[in-house]
């Protein structure tokens, strides 16, 4: 059986650990005679996964006692729109950063429920870089200020995690576990699971138990945090197997890896990797600013458009698959979350010069 080097933005590379513990346990989990996939989420089997699943998610996060976690479904998406839903309902006021797409479909979803102002923008160039937030700028009625701390399509990251003056609120889609986040610094976090949390199917939300209180009471019950967080992410039946993937996950990044410094480490010698040759090519160019780029997803051009469909379809070839940029930056993207080895890289950086020689 072959397994290729998978760059795609999402879903993305699963660790061999996870995928070899999975198909052991499929047919039957521990001795419990059944699948997980087949497991009532009520069960005593299924409900021990589940509690072990937070339990360990907190543990190597550093979730604070006074934060819930929240397991549901409709991915990131949903939380655009159920972020505001629940906590825009003081002043109906919040602050945005616009990073790129996710950070602008969030706004475009929070326009709904009151006022948007967007306090840093760097849309003017087609979102290279990460912008300076003026704090004096800020609104202190706003009832939070969002953030897409690293944003997938451009491959821009906030280095550190900016100031707010009221609940800070981020997308962490794509770097949730790739480093340690101090969650105290946030009223809440979302994500999708399906890069480094595992498959798709699961949303997790982390959030300070005191903006629960802000859920008004006619809201859907399956869109309200705190009917969520009241039945213990089980109002319905929660996505049980990207919940038990998540587990195994984790059991990967505590036993293998020994959790998020060291993963930080890793994480940034393999993007280092991507971007020392970006900055010696001739050929490649990295389309961010240096002080913004995404350790998660590396974005570089070729010289021409010729070039980065000859790359991109040569590199498919030899094994190194979904380079493709997305649509809105063009050439490449190289995501390379927590499951991609650093061979992985290696064998792109090595590809991507063997390219520079045959066709400079
Ligand atoms: N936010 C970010 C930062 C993302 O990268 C993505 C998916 N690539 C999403 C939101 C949307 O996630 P989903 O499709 O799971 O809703």
């Amino acid at each position: 059986m072959a397994r290729e080097y998978n760059f795609s933005a999402g879903p993305s590379m699963l660790p061999n650990y996870v995928l070899e513990k999975i198909r052991d346990e499929l047919f039957e989990y521990k001795d419990t005679k059944q699948s997980v996939m087949e497991m009532s989420h009520r069960s005593k089997e299924y409900l021990s996964i589940f509690d072990e699943c937070e339990a360990k998610f907190r543990k190597v996060l550093g979730v604070p006692d006074n934060y819930s976690v929240l397991f549901l479904q409709g991915g990131a998406y949903t939380q655009f729109s159920m972020l505001p839903m629940n906590i825009m309902t003081v002043n109906k006021t919040a602050d945005f950063v616009l990073t790129g797409s996710w950070a602008e479909k969030a706004s475009q979803e929070a326009k709904k429920c009151g006022e948007v102002r967007i306090v840093a923008s760097s849309k003017d160039s087609n979102y290279t870089y990460i912008p300076e937030i003026d704090v004096s700028t800020l609104n202190p009625d706003a009832d939070f200020m969002h953030i897409c701390y690293n944003n997938t399509i451009y491959g821009t990251a906030f280095q550190l995690t900016p100031k707010a003056i009221v609940p800070l609120t981020a997308d962490v889609s794509s770097m949730i576990l790739s480093k340690p986040l101090d969650v105290n610094e946030f009223g809440a976090i979302f994500a999708s699971a399906q890069k480094n949390m595992g498959i798709a199917g699961l949303s997790v939300v982390v959030i300070r138990n005191d903006l629960l209180e802000r859920s008004p009471s006619d809201l859907p019950s399956m869109l309200n945090y705190s009917i969520q967080q009241k039945n213990g992410s089980m109002f319905n039946t929660p996505a049980t197997f990207s919940i038990y993937v998540l587990s195994v996950l984790l059991d990967w990044l505590i036993d293998e890896i020994g959790g998020l410094e060291t993963m930080e480490t890793i994480n940034k010698e393999k993007s280092s990797i991507l971007y020392d040759y970006l900055d010696d090519s001739k050929m490649f160019t990295g389309t961010v600013e240096k002080g913004s780029r995404s350790d998660m997803n590396v974005c570089f051009l070729a010289q021409s458009e010729e070039l980065n469909k000859a790359f991109c379809s040569e590199s498919t070839a030899k094994g190194l698959l979904n380079l493709s940029g997305h649509r809105s930056v063009g050439g490449m993207r190289a995501s390379i979350y927590n499951a991609m080895p650093i061979d992985g890289v290696k064998a792109l950086r090595d590809f991507m010069s063997i390219f520079e020689k045959e066709h400079m």
